[in-house]
């Protein structure tokens, strides 16, 4: 409101003062800041909805009036208001009214910012942030200078689990691909296991999520590794020796996830003695859930194998980049973006990874050896 305001005072000033009433100086010519506003819900949701009928009056102004010149609508200040209280209002018999949470547009189409509408709000445990998300990958090997070889940037909503495909095409692109690739727990799941292998030879090491069924915590229990699975008959067997009904079929989950859901007959699970290790379900019959052939066996093969110290030696690599990030974040301003808009943000990090890069090479030729992780004076005295 306060974006559509200024952009409207400084090219049709008398235009706007014919429109507005003086209370509007009160409400709109200080910045919003949390100590300004009301105290409670309640008291917050009647000054949203004064704020919405505000805002209604002027694209009523501008959109309604014939008499209003059209040069108006042009504004983009203007255009992100109509998009930013249809996001936010709805109007009903007449009445405005505020939007829910849950009625609101998802977060990746929701305009958050007048100032830059690709801006987009992403939460990683407890922080949550307005803007873009940056994706490093750098060199590892020992004895060898680490060089930052690709860098992207997206909006801060979406997952990193997406962007692994799109990483290896951009270093393949680049010529750059590694043979292995170390990457958290966030940016591995069953496909990308396969389809990096399949598609650019390249093993991706990082942590699959833990199996987080009840069974799984039971070790009595009946969780998905203790039924066999017949891939070539699509059948699977459970630990009581029964096998599953009809033929599997491929569908997606809520997660966009190719998965194959399997059943077991009624009258045997409801019969059955071992039933409470199986499912919780008080009439329905077990059913399990697998990926694709290929995804579940790299999920099992990842799980077991992630159980060993050889491969968390090998993980542990990984937490260099932790270093790159914290030198870009305080040394190289990282976490600010200097521009509006994706394409510029990706610029100012290319140009950021570059800088890294420079100092790291000089580093390197003055001989000037990695500076090791920061352990306190406590952690020392731990026992191997
Ligand atoms: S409940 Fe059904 S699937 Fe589970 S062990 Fe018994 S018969 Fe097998």
């Amino acid at each position: 409101m306060r974006a559509a305001l200024n952009a409207l005072a400084v090219v049709a000033p008398d235009w706007l003062s014919n429109l507005v009433g003086n209370d509007w100086f009160d409400r709109y010519s200080k910045p919003v800041e949390e100590s300004r506003l009301p105290k409670g819900t309640e008291a917050r949701n009647v000054m949203a909805e004064t704020i919405g009928q505000d805002g209604m009056r002027i694209l009523e102004a501008i959109y309604d009036n014939p008499n209003t010149q059209l040069w108006l609508r042009e504004i983009p200040a203007i255009k992100n208001l109509r998009i930013t209280w249809t996001h936010q209002y709805w109007i009903n018999n007449g009445q405005l009214n505020l939007r829910s949470h849950k009625d609101l547009p998802p977060a990746g189409l929701r305009s958050n910012s007048p100032y830059d509408t690709e801006a987009r709000y992403g939460n990683k445990r407890h922080t949550t942030w307005m803007g873009y998300k940056v994706h490093l990958t750098e060199t590892c090997d020992k004895n060898q200078v680490h060089l930052i070889t690709n860098v992207q940037t997206t909006e801060a909503h979406l997952a990193d689990v997406d962007q692994t495909n799109s990483i290896h095409q951009s270093l393949a692109d680049k010529e750059l691909l590694p043979s292995e690739h170390l990457v958290d727990a966030g940016y591995v799941d069953g496909n990308l296991l396969v389809e990096s292998q399949q598609k650019h030879d390249l093993e991706l090491i990082g942590p699959v999520r833990d199996n987080v069924s009840w069974q799984s915590k039971n070790p009595d229990a009946y969780d998905l590794s203790r039924f066999k699975i017949n891939w070539k008959n699509q059948q699977a067997i459970c630990p009581q020796g029964v096998k599953s009904t009809k033929k599997w079929t491929l569908h997606k989950d809520k997660w966009d996830n190719t998965v194959i859901t399997i059943k077991f007959p009624r009258k045997a699970c409801r019969e059955c003695q071992f039933r409470h290790l199986c499912t919780r379900s008080k009439t329905e019959p077990r059913e399990i859930t697998l990926r694709p052939k290929d995804e579940h066996l790299a999920i099992v093969k990842r799980r077991k194998q992630q159980e060993t110290k050889e491969w968390l030696k090998q993980y542990n690599k990984r937490a260099g980049v932790e270093g790159t990030i914290s030198q870009g974040v305080r040394a190289f301003g990282l976490r600010s973006a200097r521009y509006v808009g994706l394409d510029k943000v990706h610029l100012q990090h290319i140009l950021t990874a570059t800088a890294m890069n420079l100092v790291r090479l000089f580093a390197w030729f003055e001989g000037v050896p990695l500076a090791k992780t920061r352990v306190s004076s406590f952690a020392k005295l731990a026992p191997d």
